[in-house]
């Protein structure tokens, strides 16, 4: 992830660190193509100019400039900046300070990769975290939807709500927590219904099951191949659903990043995971001065 915005993050430093001395007109040309390199990797406009005007304001200061390596010091000031876009110090781990059983909604257009990252999750709570974890697919409209995610119960052990035909959405929902604590377990993971693109039908049902489960956490799955796209809809399910939280998947074949670096600055949630393969142990937690540094190089 990242490939690109890196290499061409690194040209502009390399020249940044060459330099003795570094005059305001230096600073303002290496943000020029700072911005550049942001707007290629397809981050959101504004953001890039709230990025770029901070890191402006703070690196054409007299002790910046006057400073024996101006250029590192524009750099840090790069990296510094870059975490707080990303999130900054903000706890991104997954809250299950609730009483048991723990709603946790997953929500997300169809193909973004919710099934699968439902059962990553669930299988990380159960192997890292030592809770018991009861998966229920809500997907009544897709008819392979509920097996699909029974197959992935199969496969990483972890309990899934038996399929009973005919049954609505908030009707599972319902089912799915009341199984969950009457066997005692520590989480339950809905997994909604998604669509191909966001429509009136699909928001009403997710609202529905929300208001029965009353999830302590909605992560929104959004894949980050589709850049722009996925910001947007992001912020759609956050006006109309409320999310806690952010699953971007297949950033292992996003070499541009933009969904990454723009969602928590358009949305204002953050994001919680990364889905980082096919694999379903292929899932990353999201610390943002991790993957600043990994961004810089
Ligand atoms: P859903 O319709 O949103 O439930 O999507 P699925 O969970 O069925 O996923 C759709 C496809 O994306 C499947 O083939 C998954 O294996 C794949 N997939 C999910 N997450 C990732 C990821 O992080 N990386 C990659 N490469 N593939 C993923």
């Amino acid at each position: 992830m990242f490939e690109s915005l890196t290499g061409r993050l690194g040209d502009v430093f390399t020249k940044l660190r060459g330099r003795g001395a570094l005059s305001e007109k230096d600073v303002d040309e290496a943000m020029r193509e700072v911005r550049r390199a942001l707007l290629e990797a397809d981050v959101a406009l504004p953001v890039v100019k709230d990025f770029i005007d901070k890191v402006k304001a703070r690196a054409v200061g007299v002790e910046v400039l006057k400073s024996i390596t101006p250029g590192q010091q524009v750099i840090k000031i790069v990296h510094d900046e870059l975490v707080e876009m990303l999130g900054g110090a903000v706890d991104t781990s997954i809250s299950l300070h609730a009483a048991a059983p723990v709603a946790i909604m997953m929500v997300g257009l169809q193909g973004s990769g919710k099934t699968t990252s439902t059962a990553k999750i669930a299988k990380r709570f159960e192997s890292r975290d030592k809770r018991r974890v009861l998966m229920a697919s809500l997907d009544t409209r897709r008819p392979a939807a509920q097996e699909q995610l029974k197959i992935l119960g199969e496969q990483t052990g972890v309990a899934t709500l038996p399929i009973i035909a005919g049954q609505q959405p908030v009707q599972i929902a319902r089912r799915a927590i009341e199984a969950a604590r009457l066997g005692g377990y520590d989480i339950v993971m809905l997994d909604t219904a998604g669509r191909i693109h966001i429509d009136e039908a699909l928001m009403q049902e997710v609202a529905e099951v929300r208001d029965v489960a009353q999830p302590h956490e909605t992560l929104l799955v959004a894949d980050s191949l589709t850049g722009q796209d996925a910001v947007n809809v992001a912020q759609q399910f956050k006006d109309r659903i409320g999310v806690t939280g952010i699953v971007l998947t297949r950033t292992d074949g996003d070499g541009r990043g933009g969904a990454a670096l723009s969602m928590r600055a358009v949305t204002g949630v953050p994001i919680k995971l990364l889905g980082t393969g096919e694999k379903l142990d292929a899932l990353e937690d999201f610390k943002a001065d991790r993957v600043a540094g990994r961004i810089l190089g």
